[in-house]
């Protein structure tokens, strides 16, 4: 399953980040999802739910955005956004489209508790 390794590797940088800020908890997860990756959000969170299971992210719920595809005509020249992984000009119908983004996925930002940094005025 696709959304299965993609889901580890997202727990296995959450977790490397949350690690390299010394967090105390991790509160919730962004991941950013191109359109032409196929990947389907339902399966990713399914998958992210069973990935975190014994990691600091136990307790932090995954929020998906969907990145739609930009890309390029080779034909007219223009900067187009698509959002279903046919890659077909909306302007001339010309194939062959080149892919500018949307087609990754990655980290778009977590959200931590972070021990007090020292000269806190904390009694
Ligand atoms: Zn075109």
């Amino acid at each position: 399953m696709h959304e299965w390794s993609l889901a580890c590797e997202l727990v296995r940088q959450a977790e490397t980040e949350a690690r390299r800020r010394n967090a105390l908890r991790v509160h919730a997860v962004k991941a950013s999802v191109g359109v032409l990756t196929g990947v389907v959000p339902e399966l990713l969170q399914r998958a992210y739910e069973m990935a975190r299971q014994g990691t600091c992210l136990e307790e932090a719920p995954l929020e998906i955005e969907v990145e739609a595809i930009r890309a390029r005509c080779p034909r007219c020249g223009r900067e187009v956004t698509l959002h279903s992984p046919a890659l077909v000009c909306p302007d001339c119908s010309a194939l062959g489209l080149e892919v500018l983004g949307g087609d990754g996925i990655f980290l778009a930002s977590l959200e931590l508790e972070v021990a007090e940094t020292a000269g806190g005025n904390h009694v």
